[in-house]
């Protein structure tokens, strides 16, 4: 770590429309938009689940498919900027508005039956969604509404819960009240956006419940000594989605102590359940030291659920712009290439016939040892018109939107760049003036980064560039001139002139990673072997003739083929030589198994002989992107 490796100073997301990009990135994010975002059928078929008590009926999570698509719509326009899809949210947003009853409820759930299963967690979405949209919204007397509207719902509830009423962890069965608690972060939102100091003590309130009922989870994040899959309650996503809360609390109010366990616990996901593509959970949607399940044979089923993956790249992105700490910087990039953009349903693959339109655009569920995609659509519900959606279909745009969003930052001295994506970022300097970095690149797929400054005017500012983790030995040129860099932040800090450039080349040859080096117990399981290349795993698919998967292998040396040699579109494709003879190919993980029907593996079975830790490359033979 160099000495700039961790900013000290709160990041913050530029305005819309900062970050333009081209490439895989963008292609996925337009396939989102277009498909799901823009699609008024769905956006009508969400909000329709409010006009009568559609989840009485089993106490369910229909009240939560609105909101998580509004979250992900609001952040998604910030970066694609689509007047039509400004349109269709701000649509949804008054549809919405038309089903809050006289006092301004909005649920799923009757008056009989609320406030039971998931009627609060759905009310925290229904929330976030008009909070997210709010912040978009340019319609002045729309804005008014949305705010009159919040206020009620709110009001409701804290009419309902708080000191002297009713329990805010007892208003759910399950989780012992944790999806319940995660209410957290609208209700600071809220606090932000009204200055109404109900709402912070109604916050005040939650985080003193502790978040579950049989212990405090964020005093023991803040004790810091038990991983989050040691604690009562695992349930990833919900538990993550409290602690985003909690860090806005700590935020409002400016008690540290709070953010401290935040980090913390963004810490220790890291180090104990992120998996190598980026997700968190083998047992189903669990904490449960996925560091070293990830490679235990023990574990089998469904895994890696794309709500995990999506809110761990939200709340990395938190506590990145409020740590500055590049470690997150590196997993919401790890996240990204490989779960994340692996679960988008490119092919548009039919799993449940009950989707409308026939597939969803989200897979849930994330393989990490011999197993295919789309084993289920988790979260599914069947709606009041006999279609279904699911929990992960719903939420996934917000992972894209989480990338964009943090993908460019500004900082008190200048700006930091922490992904690397082809294409133009557009951002204001401390002086004023506009800066523009074009970004010429094919990174991950390629190692080398061209930045070109334009600045209307020269001046002295400091841009960081994220220098990721995993690079051994970073190479940065500014204007041709070799620049010092380690891994974390590399500030450079200078009188920065039109037409500045900076080159990075992140040299990233293939690593083989050992499960046996996974940490504490590592070693008493089967042994396996898995391949990373920079940020991105390798892996091994039956889509590839002759792939076998079903037994132990013996890697040998390891080379880099043309993508054309895969029968489906990979960024990059890689051969290896097998020890007994034949050879196995790998490509990137998010571009396998997309068909649904051929299984793929990052962890293969091996005898846990040492591997060789060099590789032999050959020439790179890309496919232009
Ligand atoms: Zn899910």
């Amino acid at each position: 770590m160099n000495m700039n490796s961790r900013l000290t100073a709160d990041l913050s997301i530029p305005a819309p429309g900062s970050w333009s990009y081209s490439g895989p990135f963008d292609r996925a994010v337009r396939f989102i938009q277009r498909h799901q975002l823009l699609d008024a059928s769905l956006w009508a078929r969400f909000a329709r689940q409010f006009t009568r008590p559609s989840d009485d009926q089993d106490l369910g999570w229909r009240c939560e498919y609105w909101g998580k698509l509004m979250r992900g719509g609001a952040m998604v326009w910030c970066y694609t900027q689509s007047p039509e899809l400004y349109r269709q949210l701000e649509s949804a947003a008054r549809e919405m508005l038309q089903n809050a009853e006289a006092d301004g409820r909005i649920s799923t759930y009757s008056r009989e039956a609320e406030f039971q299963g998931w009627d609060v967690w759905g009310r925290k979405y229904v929330l976030l969604g008009m909070e997210y949209f709010y912040n978009i919204c340019a319609d002045e007397g729309l804005k008014a509404e949305l705010l009159d509207s919040l206020r009620a719902q709110a009001d409701y509830i804290l009419a309902h819960f708080g000191p002297g009423k009713a329990d805010l962890r007892e208003a759910s069965c399950h989780w012992e009240g944790l999806n319940s608690s995660s209410l957290l972060e609208p209700i600071v939102r809220l606090y932000n956006m009204t200055g109404e100091g109900k709402y912070l003590d109604f916050a005040g309130y939650i985080v003193g419940l502790g978040g579950i009922q049989p212990a405090n989870i964020f005093e023991l994040a803040l004790e810091d000594e038990l991983d989050p899959w040691q604690y009562p309650v695992t349930k990833a996503y919900e538990m993550m989605s409290c602690f985003e809360g909690l860090l806005e609390y700590s935020r409002a109010t400016g008690e540290e102590k709070w953010s401290r366990a935040v980090v913390n616990f963004a810490h220790r996901v890291l180090n104990s359940d992120i998996t190598i593509i980026g997700s968190a959970g083998c047992t189903h949607e669990l904490f449960d030291h996925s560091r070293l399940r990830q490679a235990d044979p023990e574990f089998t089923g469904i895994m890696q659920e794309t709500c995990v993956t999506v809110t761990w790249m939200k709340l990395c992105g938190q506590v990145l712009r409020f740590t500055g700490d590049p470690v997150f910087g590196d997993a919401m990039e790890r996240s990204l290439h490989n779960a994340l953009l692996g679960a988008v349903n490119t092919g548009k693959v039919p799993r449940d016939l009950l989707s409308p339109g026939g597939w969803l655009p989200f897979d849930s569920y994330s393989p990490l040892r011999a197993g295919c995609r789309g084993q289920a659509v988790g979260g599914r519900m069947v709606m009041t018109d006999n279609t279904i959606y699911g929990c992960c279909a719903a939420i996934g745009a917000a992972g894209f939107g989480a990338a964009a969003l943090h993908s460019a930052l500004l900082t008190p001295t200048g700006a930091a760049v922490s992904l690397y994506l082809h294409g133009t970022l557009s951002l204001p300097t401390p002086g004023g003036n506009r800066l523009e970095i074009r970004m010429d690149t094919k990174y991950p797929v390629d190692e080398n980064i061209n930045l070109e400054l334009s600045v209307d005017m020269s001046e002295k500012f400091e841009l960081d560039l994220r220098i990721p983790g995993w690079c051994k030995v970073p190479k940065v040129w500014v204007n041709d001139e070799s620049v010092h860099a380690d891994t974390g932040w590399l500030r450079l800090e200078r009188l920065w002139k039109d037409g500045d450039r900076v080159s990075l080349q992140f040299p990233m040859p293939v690593e083989f990673i050992s499960s046996m080096e996974l940490g504490e117990g590592s070693e008493e399981l089967p042994p396996h072997v898995a391949l990373m290349r920079g940020p991105i795993a390798l892996t091994v698919s039956e889509e590839f003739p002759g792939d076998d998967l079903s037994g132990t292998v013996e890697l040998g040396s390891i080379r880099q083929t043309p993508v054309s040699e895969a029968p489906f579109e990979a960024r990059m494709v890689f051969e290896a030589e097998l020890k007994n003879g034949g050879r196995m190919r790998f490509a990137d993980y998010a571009s396998v198994g997309k068909g649904y029907d051929k299984n793929i593996a990052v962890w293969l079975p091996c005898s846990g002989e040492k591997e060789p830790s060099t590789t032999e490359r050959a020439e790179h033979s890309l496919r232009k992107e």
